[in-house]
């Protein structure tokens, strides 16, 4: 970006750009990868028509539609009316929205959606009928599909699976948006969302979900991309709505494969750019470019994506109005709204309400806490809580939070020094994190507020606080080694007082617990059960979703972000606030949501089963290794080693049975006896027969026999391992 093309050089976004430059006065470099439009934070100057021309269909010039006829039947909803009226309501930190779109022309007429009506296929018609709309998973979720393409770098691998039915993608219908979610629906993780209209693609978030028990050794679990990958010369960006795992995980995998600019907030870019340098060695050939509410994306030909404040559990978070030809897309990602939040200023409600009195197609809206009934409580009492207790306690504080949330880790800053509190972090994502949020300017704090953990003997204990990870007991965090005495720096001392400042994700309790004992055990006072005080959710209740759903009235819903039964949940609440039955989906991953301005139907669905990555770096794994790990895990293993002469028929001594996790001390040697004797039985009955022991342990029959023999002594099925050795020289 040519600096002398931003009309605010206050706009961080400025600085921003890794990126190639795209001034319009670079005129000859046709072989950029096609970029969103116009990067924010540049004038409205029209792209170079080279550079477009990249980004643009064979055969199709710039200014050329490729939509349906236009004169007729527009809606109100163009990118047009809803850029009228906006004003720059952030005031003197953004003196103008980044870019001002050009006006579109809404596509398809009424004329034309019949006709794609008439081509609709018969399922699908049949799905767009009955509502909430919603079909059976026909994909089993827990098989991972093929044909996804190899990792360039062995950072980690991927489990595939071989009998997940093939795609279903029908062509793409002219003149209709596509949604497809690659992830987080059905689940709380790994949202990712892809939009597709004529040639272009815009990505919103790409996040990770953590592997559940029964995957033993994996560790993270991420989108099935392929869609993604197979048109990856049409996607025009990543739009990232907040820096959280579970909506930024996944891109060091998906952005090995593909360049294109990723958009975000600023320490949401800021996160990337530390992930991606962690994981993948830096964002070469990506552009990075940091966001301000307001400001509006130009994505290729047919997207433009504006950037709304939303409050959240992170700074930065944001919801996206992205624009299209056929109508306003409202996606909220992970929001709340708090009126008295510690930073940035209520969620924008006026520009959600500004989309829905223009007209919104189609709103994406989380479901996380659907079921919770009124409304979210304020961050801001989080911080008189914390107050009260660094006032309280006699000896030292240490918190354990999500490292990710800035707000709070400002509070516990702003409550210490109200205190007269050091305070010292802990754990690696909270040192990152605070490192990314400081730099950004985002804590404020006296410089030596904050002490290096080494030092915190230093201080008497009133005088200290401690911030660390580990608020879900994750076996490597510092608050787990802290509780089990395994921590370097801290060891947990009569009078301190731990406080647990964040909600158990479901299934996490129990571990939870086991920390929570040990913590009083060592004599800690442990503030947990009142959570309500010393944590508040960063996801809007039933209350606060109704709001939205108020303000945007969208023609077509679908809930996101969230379990089936939330998303469930969600589409009731929808109905119950006047949204017509045929105009909810409730989708899976992977389903092909098609609309136009009127028409909405569930067209086909691409692969999006889990895709398991192991970073022991394996090569790649199968569902097999998953089934094997979960045998050894329950019955152990069994091993049979059988040294045999070149006839491969004669024993050169007696067979060697072992086993390891399978046999109890008491039992042990009686079943390997056993065994063993039953085994020579069985090779004898192979030499009358003159079968080669090589060949009966590949015929799998001697497995068979073992299994059964020793399933009859201990009733358990243990893996089993057989080795036949032919010595030739015997
Ligand atoms: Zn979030
Ligand atoms: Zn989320």
């Amino acid at each position: 970006m040519t600096p002398g093309n931003h009309k605010h050089s206050g706009n961080p976004s400025a600085k921003s750009s890794d990126s190639a430059p795209s001034s319009p006065d670079y005129k000859n470099t046709v072989k950029l990868p096609p970029k969103a439009g116009k990067p924010v934070g540049q004038p409205n100057a029209k792209r170079p028509e080279q550079a477009v021309s990249v980004a643009a269909d064979k055969g199709r010039r710039i200014g050329q539609p490729n939509r349906g006829p236009s004169e007729k039947g527009q809606r109100a909803q163009g990118p047009k009316q809803s850029n009228d009226g906006k004003k720059s309501r952030q005031g003197a930190e953004q003196p103008s929205r980044a870019s001002v779109m050009p006006s579109r022309t809404p596509a398809a007429s009424p004329a034309n959606t019949a006709n794609m009506n008439r081509r609709r296929p018969p399922e699908a018609a049949a799905s767009a009928g009955a509502g909430p709309n919603r079909r059976p998973d026909s994909r089993n979720a827990d098989t991972p599909k093929k044909n996804r393409p190899k990792p360039v770098q062995p950072i980690a691998s991927v489990t595939k699976s071989k009998d997940r039915p093939k795609e279903k993608i029908r062509e793409r219908s002219k003149g209709m948006l596509r949604v497809i979610p690659l992830g987080g629906l059905g689940e709380i993780g790994k949202n990712m969302t892809l939009f597709e209209f004529g040639n272009d693609i815009i990505l919103v978030d790409c996040g990770v979900a953590f592997p559940e028990e029964n995957m033993p050794g994996i560790d993270a679990v991420i989108q099935d991309y392929t869609y993604v990958l197979q048109n990856k010369d049409r996607v025009r960006g990543v739009f990232l709505t907040h820096g959280h795992e579970d909506h930024i995980g996944a891109l060091p995998y998906l952005m090995r494969d593909l360049k294109c600019p990723i958009y975000g907030g600023r320490l949401t870019i800021e996160l990337v750019r530390e992930k991606l340098m962690e994981k993948i060695g830096g964002a070469r050939g990506i552009a990075l470019q940091q966001v301000n509410a307001g400001d509006v994306v130009r994505a290729g030909n047919d997207f433009a994506v504006e950037f709304i404040h939303v409050n959240h559990s992170i700074a930065d978070a944001f919801a996206l109005a992205i624009r299209t030809p056929v109508g306003n897309v409202i996606h909220t990602g992970d929001f709340k709204i708090d009126y008295t939040p510690i930073d940035g200023g209520p969620i924008d409600l006026q520009r959600f309400s500004q989309y829905g009195a223009n007209g919104v197609l189609l709103l994406m809206a989380e479901s996380t806490n659907i079921e919770i009934p009124g409304t979210s409580i304020s961050e801001s009492q989080v911080g008189e809580s914390f107050q009260r207790i660094m006032q309280k306690a006699k000896g030292r504080v240490i918190i354990a939070t999500f490292s990710s949330h800035v707000h709070r880790m400002q509070q516990i800053f702003t409550a210490a020094e109200k205190f007269n509190r050091k305070v010292a972090l802990v754990g690696r994502s909270m040192l990152t994190v605070f490192a990314a949020a400081n730099s950004l300017g985002y804590i404020d704090m006296k410089p030596d507020t904050l002490i290096d953990i080494m030092d915190i003997d230093h201080y008497p204990p009133e005088r200290v606080v401690i911030l660390t990870t580990g608020s879900q007991a994750e076996p490597m965090s510092a608050l787990t080694r802290m509780a089990f005495s395994s921590h370097k720096a801290v060891e947990i001392q009569q009078g301190d007082t731990v406080v647990l400042s964040a909600h158990p994700i479901p299934g996490n309790e129990k571990p939870i617990y086991r920390v929570i004992n040990e913590l009083f055990r060592r004599g800690a006072k442990v503030i947990y059960e009142d959570l309500a005080d010393v944590h508040v959710s960063g996801h809007a209740y039933r209350g606060e979703l109704m709001l939205i759903h108020e303000l945007v009235k969208p023609k077509f819903f679908i809930p996101v972000h969230g379990e089936y039964r939330m998303l469930f949940k969600h589409s009731e609440l929808a109905k119950s606030l006047g949204q017509k039955d045929d105009s909810i989906f409730i989708l899976n991953n992977g389903d092909i949501f098609e609309c136009s301005q009127d028409t909405a139907r569930v067209s086909g669905y691409v692969n999006a089963a889990p895709v398991l990555i192991d970073g022991s770096g394996f090569g790649d794994l199968d569902n097999r290794v998953l089934r094997d790990r979960k045998l050894l895990a329950d019955d152990g293993i069994v091993s049979v080693s059988i040294a045999v002469d070149r006839t491969g028929v004669r024993l050169l001594a007696d067979p060697i049975v072992q086993a390891m996790g399978f046999l109890y001390e008491s039992e042990s040697e009686a079943v390997i006896r056993d065994t063993k004797d039953k085994l020579l039985q069985f090779i004898a009955k192979c030499g009358q027969q003159n079968k080669t022991l090589s060949a009966v342990a590949e015929s799998g029959q001697m497995r068979d026999y073992l299994k059964t023999i020793l399933f009859e002594k201990t009733k358990r099925r243990p893996m089993i391992l057989i080795s036949v050795s032919r010595i030739t020289g015997a």
